[in-house]
């Protein structure tokens, strides 16, 4: 199992839809906070933040949501089957 860097994530504002780059190590420390491991995560995730400091200046904590592309997709398939 290789060992996937979570500061690659992709981090974007799901208020006004902008790529966020924040400094390094910050997406480490969010995920822990949010008692997420970081080892489940892989490429295929995002982390949609609810708002940005863009969007919400003097914000300086932002609540943070990790979504997994290839896991929905297996979701929206088991809701059909389960339809049939
Ligand atoms: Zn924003």
């Amino acid at each position: 199992m290789k060992n996937f860097d979570p500061e690659l994530l992709y981090v974007e504002c799901s208020l006004c839809g902008q790529p966020i780059i924040w400094r390094r190590g910050l997406t480490s420390k969010l995920l822990k906070m949010a008692g997420i491991d970081p080892t489940t995560l892989d490429e295929r995730c995002v982390i949609m933040s609810e708002g940005c400091p863009a969007c919400k200046p003097g914000e300086t904590s932002f609540t943070t949501q990790v979504i997994r592309l290839g896991k929905e997709k297996s979701d929206a398939s088991a809701r059909h089957a389960a339809a049939n």
